[in-house]
């Protein structure tokens, strides 16, 4: 059958290359080349960005980016076997597709990319907050990248746009909000993947700001916030104990009651603590 950029369906390629999925490389592959044009249209305008993909696999999203106008794909990855049907689309597209094979933990994309970059994933789901948390974590302002657009197990997602006052806010939340507008763009049941994972899954879009949301050293925001969620049960008297001295004094500078626990308290006030710790 025909696809829409001229190369082989999915399910042919995986048989053809022996793609037999790995769960150690979390590998749960999208088949759907309408799917992965759909999230390719979630990352926006391509045509003037590079576009850092983790993960590609057989090359749906690949593709679904290409064909979506990306000026040019940095793809990374770690498995051996999706170089050739990788290098098919780089053919299929010249010189719009480079392919890195290695671990995206180990390598620095920004050697291979030209401002303004995008990165949109299907990442696999072990390494999945790790970069994601390193991505909302770089030292300058704004960021290097201008949108995440990524496929996160449901219940991470959920814990990436989470509000005060529900289960799943934390520091992933805060972190994300600090730097970030981000909103769930997609729901996916487990069998839009092939294989299906247990779980459902979400699509994020997360566009970066162009400074922070409030105020506030990144180290101590992350001491404070890591500190208060710990033991999130906890109010905040006790669990941020030690952090500085006169603390029930600065929770209350910072508009922060003392007996709350931390999964009711803002960015903001979070943001109003650290710099009144940073102040001394
Ligand atoms: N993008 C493809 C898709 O949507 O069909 C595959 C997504 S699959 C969930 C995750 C992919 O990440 C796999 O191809 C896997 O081999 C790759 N991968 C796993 N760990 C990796 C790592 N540390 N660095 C780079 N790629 C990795």
């Amino acid at each position: 059958m025909a696809t829409i950029d001229g190369l082989p369906p999915l399910r042919d390629v995986i048989t053809q290359h022996g793609l037999s999925a790995r769960k150690s490389l979390g590998q749960n592959f999208l088949l759907d080349l309408n799917l992965t044009a759909k999230i390719a249209r979630q990352a926006g305008d391509l045509s003037n960005c590079d576009v850092l993909e983790i993960g590609p696999g057989p090359g749906g999203l690949t593709r679904g980016l290409l064909a979506e106008g990306a000026r040019k794909v940095l793809a990374i990855e770690k498995d051996h076997r999706c170089l050739a049907p990788l290098a098919e689309i780089a053919a299929a597209y010249p010189d719009r597709l480079e392919v890195i094979e290695g671990d995206a933990l180990d390598i620095d994309p920004l050697a291979y990319l030209t401002p303004p970059i995008r990165i949109a994933a299907n990442l696999p789901y072990n390494v999945g907050t790790e970069l994601l948390v390193r991505w909302l974590t770089p030292p300058q302002w704004p960021p290097f990248w201008q949108s995440l657009t990524l496929m996160f197990q449901r219940e991470v997602a959920e814990r990436i746009v989470a509000q005060p006052g529900s289960k799943a806010y934390g520091r992933l939340a805060l972190l994300a909000s600090w730097r970030a507008d981000a909103r769930i763009v997609i729901s996916l049941p487990p069998e839009a993947f092939t294989p299906a994972p247990k779980v459902s899954s979400a699509v994020v879009h997360l566009t970066a700001l162009p400074e922070p949301r409030y105020p506030a050293d990144p180290k101590v925001l992350e001491r404070v916030v890591a500190k208060a969620f710990n033991q999130r049960r906890k109010m905040l008297r006790a669990a941020l104990k030690g952090l500085a001295p006169d603390l029930e004094d600065r929770l209350i500078a910072s508009g922060i009651t003392p007996t709350d626990r931390a999964e009711t308290v803002g960015l903001e006030q979070f943001c109003a603590l650290a710099r009144n710790i940073t102040a001394g």
